[in-house]
């Protein structure tokens, strides 16, 4: 464990953005990081998990506790007749263990390339892109539960997925210590399902896990969605709203706004839900709404690859952030009445 004060938080953010921390602990192995939480728990100190910074949104005046870093490693992978089971620590950069798994001829993950941030923080929502989501392979979540101080095992069925949501987003009771995955061994992937990517493979409905992996990466370059430090259009949390949720009372209310406003022809994109509801596309509601790919002329906008992300031009303030924020939210719901909810975790700021 190091132990540091008063630790700029801007530079572990994708975003760059953010104060100080009061007191910063990084944790190097799973024994690490169970120790640090429980001790901050039990002095009473206000605790930050942290791991990759890339969906997070921290105050200016930074957090007045104790940040802890989550830079836990390893990876073991255990072959069996259905496959390959791969039990992963909290800290392992997520894009290398997608990496590892095409390399190694391990399908189900290929879709997610790209995704920033760490292997733990995937089951907390849900991580999803391009038809795939990490619900669909996580076999397990080891976590600590700081109301019991206990380490505990969680099966999938018990995770609570949903879309971009899990038992542990929006709680900080649990501390994800490591995840088990259960890949196929193959090497061509399962169905694409997303019709963009399917387009870009040309292929027909499966393609080798290598070329799904690079039309993946390829697709999110071309939307900034694929950390480059010299790219401000990268300097985001990814997609800042999720895409709204509404009953067919909502949606029907919706489609005759829509039309008022934007002629009686007017069509949307509409994602069947489950459980009877529909997804509408946050990315097209913002446009609609008159905010378009590089909107802006502060140091926060949005970037210019990608309608959905709020980005950083140089020396955004979390303010400044926020406030686009607020102007686009606002924009939508008096436009068509629909209230765009964030997708980052807000920090010491709220929308
Ligand atoms: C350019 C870009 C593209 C992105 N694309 C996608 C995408 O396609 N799909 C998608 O779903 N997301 C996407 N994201 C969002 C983000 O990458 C994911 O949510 C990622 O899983 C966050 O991981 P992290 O380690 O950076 O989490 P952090 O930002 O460090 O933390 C996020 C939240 O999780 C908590 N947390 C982190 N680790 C733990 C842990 N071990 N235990 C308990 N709590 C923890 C933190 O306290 C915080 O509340 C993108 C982000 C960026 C910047």
């Amino acid at each position: 464990v190091q132990d540091q004060f008063e630790v700029p938080l801007a530079p572990l953010t994708t975003l760059r953005i953010g104060g100080c921390a009061h007191r910063l602990v990084t944790a190097l192995d799973e024994a690490d990081l169970v120790r640090a939480v429980t001790e901050a728990d039990r002095a009473g100190e206000r605790v930050l998990i942290l791991a990759g910074g890339s969906n997070v949104v921290v105050a200016d005046e930074g957090f007045d506790g104790t940040v802890i870093l989550v830079r836990t490693r390893g990876i073991e992978a255990r072959a069996d007749g259905s496959g390959v089971a791969l039990a992963v620590a909290a800290g392992e950069p997520w894009d290398e263990v997608v990496e590892r798994c095409v390399r190694s001829r391990y399908a189900g993950v290929e879709c997610l390339a790209g995704i920033p941030g760490s292997a733990g923080a995937t089951p907390i929502q849900n991580v999803g892109a391009y038809g795939q989501e990490v619900s669909e392979t996580v076999e397990w979540v080891r976590a600590l539960d700081r109301r019991s101080g206990e380490v505990v095992t969680f099966p999938s069925a018990a995770c609570g997925f949903r879309y971009r949501t899990s038992v542990f987003k929006g709680s900080d009771r649990y501390v994800v210590l490591a995840v088990g995955f259960r890949l196929g061994r193959s090497a061509v992937s399962g169905p694409i399902r997303y019709a963009e990517l399917a387009r870009t493979l040309g292929a027909g409905h499966r393609a080798p896990l290598t070329a799904v992996r690079e039309a993946v990466l390829g697709l999110r370059r071309g939307k900034g969605m694929v950390l480059d430090p010299a790219d401000h259009d990268t300097w985001s949390a990814g997609s800042f709203f999720t895409n709204p949720i509404l009953s067919e009372a909502e949606v029907a209310a919706f489609a005759e706004r829509a039309a008022r406003l934007l002629g009686p022809g007017v069509t949307f994109p509409r994602y069947p839900e489950p459980d009877g509801r529909c997804k509408l596309s946050a990315a097209w509601l913002i446009e609609r709404a008159g905010f378009t790919k590089g909107y802006g002329d502060g140091p926060a906008r949005i970037s210019a690859k990608h309608t959905l992300a709020l980005t950083n031009r140089g020396d955004a303030k979390a303010e400044d952030l926020l406030a686009l924020a607020r102007t686009v939210r606002d924009g939508v719901r008096e436009a068509f009445g629909v209230e765009l909810v964030n997708e980052p975790v807000l920090v010491g700021v709220s929308l």
